[in-house]
């Protein structure tokens, strides 16, 4: 539904960006859907945002009037906090201030990209660079990062064997990353049906999880496994796959407990691990990354019109790979 939503003033420090396009999430679907609690509608979501810079704050030094910004998943965070202090605001302590659903500084609930303009703090908003397709740049402001920062967390890199579990927004993103730091990637869907995309991205191998002869051929192999899969899987099974020290990292979120089976990490010395977007400097990091190597997002883009349309079809795992929406349409 359209409707009219107001931002801040700028402040000194706030930058306004013209959106251009936003990408759709899942996490967009799980909460406008009350999946994740009650919603403080009405509510604007959408977390992976790209656009122009129309108008700084007096005090702005990091951003310009005319750049490419984006901006992802938060827009604030305390900056008091030991982990903000170390440069790990997604983790804040009193919780980073996300992109929508959040409450701002000022006390109004934040409201997210699905929308023509943002205000937002210059801290928060990163650098696209040019060499970026602009609608591909989108997905990389939440699907990118979140992947992007296991992987750098635990060195993925030349002579290390990483796993992809699921080969969705974050799981194509995550293949191609792997891919460009060196390391040997397998991806784990539930059938074949995507193995030429996967392959194309990067993967030298591809397993279907549906096979439980996968299971057995690849026991003890990988030194990292990103679980991009936010249904339950058999958690067994799957630490089963670690060598030593290997650790199992889940950046999709099932709505229940996960039953981990401590047995299975006793071998190998395995870890199971979460990991939750990343700092925006390590988003910075993630973007320069992707624009020298030549790294997007596959992506599809539709009309603002089209959006309820896209949610059944993200539902369903009918998109190659994300939809992003093309904010003129909203004009
Ligand atoms: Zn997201
Ligand atoms: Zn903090």
């Amino acid at each position: 539904m359209r409707t009219t939503i107001e931002r801040r003033d700028l402040g000194p420090r706030d930058v306004l960006i013209e959106i251009r396009y936003a990408g759709i999430c899942h996490s967009d679907i799980h909460t406008v859907r009350g999946d994740w609690g009650s919603v403080p509608y009405p509510l604007t979501v959408g977390h992976e945002i790209v656009g122009r810079i129309t108008e700084v704050g007096a005090d702005v030094t990091r951003h310009a009037v005319g750049d490419r910004a984006g901006v992802g998943c938060m827009v604030n965070s305390c900056r008091e906090c030991e982990n903000c202090r170390t440069g790990n605001e997604q983790y804040c302590l009193k919780g980073n201030t996300q992109t929508y659903a959040g409450v701002d500084r000022d006390g109004t609930v934040t409201q997210g990209g699905y929308s023509t303009h943002v205000v937002v703090d210059e801290d928060f908003v990163l650098r696209v660079p040019e060499s970026i397709p602009y609608e591909a740049a989108a997905p990389m402001l939440c699907a990118g990062i979140t992947t992007y920062s296991p992987l750098a967390h635990w060195n993925a890199g030349p002579g290390k064997k990483v796993a992809v579990v699921g080969l969705g927004g974050l799981g194509h993103m995550a293949v191609k990353i792997a891919a460009a730091m060196g390391a040997e990637v397998t991806v784990l869907s539930q059938t074949l049906g995507k193995k030429d995309d996967g392959l194309r991205f990067g993967a030298e191998h591809y397993y279907a999880t549906k096979d439980p002869a996968t299971f057995e051929a690849l026991k003890n192999s990988f030194d990292l496994i990103i679980n991009t899969v936010s249904a339950p899987i058999d958690m067994a099974s799957y630490l089963g796959l670690l060598r030593l020290d290997g650790t199992l990292v889940s950046v999709g979120a099932p709505p229940e407990p996960l039953p981990v089976p401590v047995f299975a990490l006793f071998g190998n010395r395995r870890s199971f691990a979460g990991s939750s977007i990343g700092s925006i400097a390590e988003t910075q990091e993630m973007l320069d990354f992707c624009a020298e190597r030549g790294i997007a997002p596959e992506v599809e883009v539709i009309g603002a019109e089209a959006v309820n349309d896209a949610y059944e079809r993200v539902l369903a795992s009918d998109v190659r790979y994300r939809f992003v929406i093309d904010i003129d349409t909203l004009r």
